[in-house]
Formats: structure tokens, C-alpha cells, sequence
């Protein structure tokens, strides 16, 4: 990011950043020394692993365990700009945790897309500390022979046992709000006994769900995550890391606590909805850290409020329905909020960190505006995308006494600066460069027969400036048998060019955007609107693809200037007057140019 106005996404240090809870929690922990005594052993482990280890350089260790069970989406971007940020800001460390410890559904591609999504973000998961550089890409599924370990010790400790009751009793005797639960007649089993049923289920002597083994809390405590949760079930799956190494797999709420202690994770963010597994997490951790597993002090747990964005879906499950289904061509559809879909549409990586920093961390739920996403998308381009001049619904305009006046046939050449303001001590890039000659493209808005009552542009006998180029001035229209105007007339006003000494002479109200007919180059345009027309598409249990709008693309042929079909996929635009636009990552070709609209040049949504 080049611009000083974008401190906040700059990333340079906490001085510059909004404060949130999760900011004053860890200054607050890095004023008292909460986690000053922690050893790194250099890879994660077990107590005594990192116990033989130096003193942590890393004054935080913050993690993102996704599931690699999907694209990740602007939910997820908000979580990585926090863990990532957060670390970088606090002279921390971020670690990338793959949180594959279910084995039923993890893909390679899913990793793949993840890791690069976290880095198109701008952000990395190694460290440097000394001039010694560590990688903190890890898989939680690296982990499962401490968590067998772990789930062993608390057997033996007495803390967990084997239940063999079906599903249906173990729900009808949790109890609910009001009920407390009732235990399990194989509750009291000795721990002999129940190191011995847990070695038969990981050994594969019995069947997939004939039994579990559960922590031994309470099966009265009025948190019902502590009545006695599963922490490992009988599943014969391949897994993609471990193949049949395993037939029994940690529950999530057991193995993730875990895997944040072995890393030495310091602040463990999630979002809201396990606010109740955190006594569990605790539980877990401290009975593990009295077992002597592993050392003090252990990782917290902190929640914030997930993502809500209007118009938008965030689950991973909802969209893959969409991509399924076919209502879009893929998770990189322009339209997704996926991160491959906002980088497609055009989104840049910092206009995406400017957002998640101007939305903040709360612990209360509420929805996002999109606009607010948008907004931060103009505020990244606005000094930064080079202008161009696109004709979206063209109609020719003929200078009817160029010939005479110019020359016939003849081009005359213009230019316009790429950018209209450049800071100061920055070169400016070069000027972009186009003709102009007897036939230019126009937008069809910009003439009017009868002018509505105010209006300065194209009309009889009215003179505008062509934006860069000639005053002309307008003496009526063609039409066709319909009565629909195929082409605007008008004579050009010699000596008026822009930047020459002449061009003040003429005043008019209006400048017009034009493409020349000689260099212009039709384009593919491709207009995106809203994926739903229902600001909460899933609210309240709703079938999402009920509101899905079916206006949400619109594909155009538009006319753009030369140095407009020379774009390098990618890169990014603002047409005058029209918006921002992306020259198409995958379809875009110079010569053959296909833009996308990212976004207008201010909020019309609903106007
Ligand atoms: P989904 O329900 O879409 O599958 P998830 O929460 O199950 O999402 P994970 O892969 O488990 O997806 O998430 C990785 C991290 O991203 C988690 O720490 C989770 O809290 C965070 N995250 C997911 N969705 C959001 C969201 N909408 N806002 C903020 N953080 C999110
Ligand atoms: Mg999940």
C-alpha cells in the first residue's frame, strides 16, 4: 500500500490501529507477563518437549485452523486480517493449522486454495526471530498420537470413561436447560476396565458407534458441554494424512484445545458460538497440565462476533450448493464471497484488510452493511487505479463537418493523464493516449432530443466538451423506422482542443466520456449485481436460493480506449463516470479485452 491515508491497513505496528477487546486483553497480558515463562521447543509438542526449549521469542502465538473442507470466504478473511494482524502487530507469531482432524472430509484442493488465499491477503505463517526463520504450517491430524495419549492419561487418571450406550440414551439422559442429566450405568467403571475398552476401540474390536469415550465431568453442571462430552468415537474412514492408521478420531471440542496447547498458542480467537466449550477447553487443558501432559501457563480462549454481511452467505456448506447447482460457474465466480471470488471480481488484498479493520472485533452480533466493503474497495483504488474511458451503451456521434474542418480521414491525436492526482515526490505514469476523428462511440444517455428540464448534455444547438478532446456542438440525430436514434450528429468546434490554448475559449456545461470509433475496442463487460436480492438471504432457517437474483449478471459489449484493451489481466480501473472495473483474471486478453465491474463509483444499491 503506497498511500498514507491507509495506515490502518499498513500493518505497522498496534500505535495506529482502532482498539478493540481483543487488543486491550493482550496488552494487558503483555504488561503483566501472563505468557512471558513459555518455552519453544521449535515444533510443537508435549510439556516436556518445549520444557527442553529456550524461552519463546514470540510474545504471542495466535493460530487459523480452518477445516479444509471448502474455499474460504470473507468470514474467514476477517478471522485471518485478526489472528495475522494481531500477531504481526503484537511482535507475535501466526500459526496456519490445517484442522483436519475429522477424516471424512478434507480435500488437497481445499488446502491448496487456503494456503494461497491467506497469502494473496498478504499474509504469511513463518517466523524470524534471531535471524532464524521458522514455518508454522501445521495439521492438526500430526497430533493425533498425543491425543491418544492425552485421552489414555485422563482414562487412567479416572477423568474419562467408555459409555456404551446408544446415541438415543446418551441424548435422553444429558437432560436439557432444566433437567440435569443422569449418568451412565457405565459411569463407574474403573479405570482398568475402561483403558482396556478404549484400547479394543482403538484396536478395531468394535463396530463404528457402538461406543465413545466421554470426559468425566458432571452430568449436573448447568453448562450441558460439561455433562460428560464424547472426546473420541469409532469412525473406519481413510484419512487423507493418517490413511487406516486410525479407526477412532478425536471429537472437534477435545482435539482443538489440544492442538492450541502443543503449538503454545497464547490467544486462541474463535467466534461466539463456542463461548460454551470454553470451560471445557479449560477443563481439558488444566487436567492435562496437572497430568503433567503439558505446561503452564495454557493457551485461552477468546471469542468474538462472526461476520455477518448483508446480501451475503457465509457457509461453506451453502455455497458449495450454489457452485453445485450450478446458480454460479464456480467458487471463483465473481459473484462468490469467496476470497477467490472477491480477488476475480477485483477486490485487492488491501481493500479486504482496510474492511476488517473498519469493521473491528465485538462480542455482539450484527450484520455488516456490503456497502461498508465496497466503500473500502474505492478508498484502496481511488489513488491507485488508472482512469480510462469505457462507452457502456454505445451510440456513434458523427462530427459532420470534420472532413472539411480536420481533414478527411484525419486522426487527431489526445491524451489524458492515467492518474489525476499523483503524491508528491511520486512520478506520475505515463499518459494514456487515444485519437479522435470524424466517428466517436458515445453513451446513448448523453443525447437528448427534448432535453428533460437541467440537462447540459447533447441536445440541438447545445455545445459540450468531448472529455480530452473538441467542443462540439450538436445539430440533431438520425434515427431509424422504430424511431430509436442511430447515431447523433453534430459539427466539431475547431481550435477547442483540450490543453491547447483555444480550449477555454468555448464555454460549455458539461465534458462527455467518448471512445474513438478508429482505436476504440469492444469489450466484454461484465455487470455484476448482488447474488441476492434478500439483504439476509438465510435468515431464520430461509431457503437462501429463494431470494437469489437473477439479474446478478449482465454481459455486455462496451467500447474501451486503447490504452484500456492493453490491460494486463488483473489489473484494475476506474471507467469515468462508471465505476471500477478489472480487466478478467481467467477471460481477459489484450486485444481482447473483458472487464468485470467491481463496483460503482458510489453506493446505487436499492436507489
Ligand atoms: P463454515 O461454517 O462456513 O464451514 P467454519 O467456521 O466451519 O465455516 P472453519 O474452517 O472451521 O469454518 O473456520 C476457520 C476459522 O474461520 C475459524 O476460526 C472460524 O471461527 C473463522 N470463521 C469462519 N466463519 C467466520 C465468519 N463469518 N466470521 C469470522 N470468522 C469466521
Ligand atoms: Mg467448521
Amino acid at each position: 500500500m503506497s498511500d498514507a491515508n491507509h495506515t490502518p491497513a499498513d500493518g505497522s505496528g498496534p500505535e495506529h490501529k482502532t482498539s478493540n477487546f481483543l487488543r486491550a486483553i493482550i496488552e494487558r497480558d503483555l504488561e503483566q507477563g501472563s505468557h512471558a515463562s513459555r518455552r519453544w521447543a521449535g515444533t510443537p509438542g508435549d510439556g516436556a518437549h518445549h520444557a527442553a526449549g529456550d524461552p519463546d521469542p514470540a510474545k504471542i502465538r495466535t493460530r487459523f485452523p480452518p477445516e479444509p473442507n471448502g474455499y474460504l470466504h470473507v468470514g474467514h478473511a476477517k478471522s485471518i486480517c485478526l489472528n495475522f494482524g494481531l500477531a504481526r502487530d503484537y511482535g507475535g507469531v501466526c500459526h496456519m493449522r490445517f484442522d483436519d482432524t475429522n477424516p471424512e472430509k478434507e480435500e488437497k484442493e481445499y488446502v491448496d486454495s487456503i494456503l494461497d488465499a491467506v497469502q494473496w491477503l498478504g499474509f504469511g505463517w513463518d517466523s524470524s526471530f534471531g535471524g532464524k526463520t521458522e514455518s508454522h504450517l501445521y495439521y492438526a491430524s500430526d497430533y493425533f498420537d498425543f491425543m491418544y495419549r492425552a485421552a489414555e492419561a485422563l482414562v487412567q487418571a479416572g477423568l474419562a470413561y467408555v459409555d456404551e450406550q446408544t446415541p438415543e440414551q446418551m441424548r435422553a439422559n444429558r437432560g436439557d436447560f432444566t433437567t440435569p442429566g443422569t449418568d451412565s450405568p457405565f459411569r463407574s467403571r474403573t479405570p482398568a476396565e475402561n483403558l482396556a475398552r478404549f484400547r479394543e476401540m482403538r484396536d478395531g474390536q468394535h463396530a463404528d458407534g457402538a461406543m465413545v469415550l466421554r470426559a468425566k465431568i458432571d452430568m449436573a453442571s448447568p453448562n450441558i458441554n460439561l455433562r460428560d462430552p464424547a472426546i473420541y468415537r469409532i469412525r473406519r474412514a481413510t484419512h487423507h494424512n493418517t490413511g487406516d492408521r486410525w479407526c477412532i478420531y478425536p471429537m472437534y471440542t477435545f482435539a482443538h484445545p489440544i492442538e492450541d496447547a502443543l503449538e503454545n498458542i497464547t490467544h486462541s480467537i474463535c467466534t461466539l458460538e463456542f463461548e460454551d466449550q470454553r470451560p471445557f477447553y479449560d477443563w481439558l487443558l488444566d487436567k492435562l497440565a496437572e497430568l503433567r501432559l503439558l505446561a503452564r501457563p495454557l493457551p485461552r480462549q477468546y471469542e468474538f462476533a462472526r461476520l455477518n454481511l448483508t446480501y451475503v452467505i457465509t457457509s461453506k456448506r451453502k455455497l458449495a450448493q450454489l457452485v453445485n447447482d450450478g446458480h454460479v460457474s464456480g467458487w471463483d465466480d465473481p459473484r462468490m464471497p469467496t476470497i477467490v471470488g472477491l480477488r476475480r471480481r477485483g477486490y485487492t488484498p488491501e481493500s479486504i484488510q482496510l474492511f476488517a479493520e473498519r469493521i473491528g472485533v465485538t462480542k455482539a452480533d450484527s450484520w455488516i452493511d456490503y456497502s461498508t466493503l465496497e466503500i473500502a474497495l474505492r478508498d484502496d483504488l481511488e489513488s491507485k487505479a488508472h482512469r480510462g474511458m469505457a462507452v457502456l451503451d454505445p451510440v456513434k456521434l458523427v462530427l459532420t463537418n470534420w472532413d472539411e474542418v480536420m481533414g478527411a480521414g484525419h486522426l487527431e491525436p489526445c491524451a489524458l493523464p492515467a492518474l489525476p492526482h499523483v503524491a508528491e515526490g511520486q512520478t506520475p505514469p505515463p499518459a494514456r493516449e487515444f485519437t479522435i476523428g470524424r466517428e466517436v462511440w458515445i453513451e446513448r444517455e448523453d443525447f437528448a432530443e427534448v432535453p428533460p428540464k437541467g440537462y447540459k448534455r447533447l441536445f440541438p444547438g447545445n455545445k459540450v466538451r468531448l472529455k480530452g478532446g473538441f467542443v462540439v456542438e450538436c445539430t440533431g440525430c438520425e434515427k431509424d423506422a422504430e424511431g430509436r436514434v442511430t447515431a447523433v450528429l453534430a459539427t466539431v468546434v475547431p481550435d477547442t482542443k483540450s490543453g491547447t490554448p483555444g480550449a477555454d475559449a468555448v464555454k460549455v456545461k458539461a465534458a462527455i466520456t467518448w471512445v474513438g470509433v478508429a482505436d476504440g475496442v469492444a469489450a466484454e463487460v461484465r455487470l455484476y449485481d448482488r447474488l441476492f436480492s434478500d439483504a439476509h438471504p438465510d435468515a431464520g432457517g430461509r431457503d437462501f436460493k429463494a431470494s437469489l437474483n437473477l439479474d446478478s449478471c449482465r454481459v455486455i459489449t462496451a467500447y474501451v480506449e486503447p490504452s484500456l484493451a492493453q490491460a494486463a489481466p488483473d489489473q484494475k480501473f476506474q471507467f469515468e463516470r462508471h465505476g471500477y472495473f478489472v480487466a478478467d483474471r481467467q477471460d481477459h486478453a489484450p486485444g481482447r479485452p473483458v472487464f468485470n465491474r467491481i463496483t460503482g463509483l458510489k453506493d446505487s444499491w436499492g436507489k
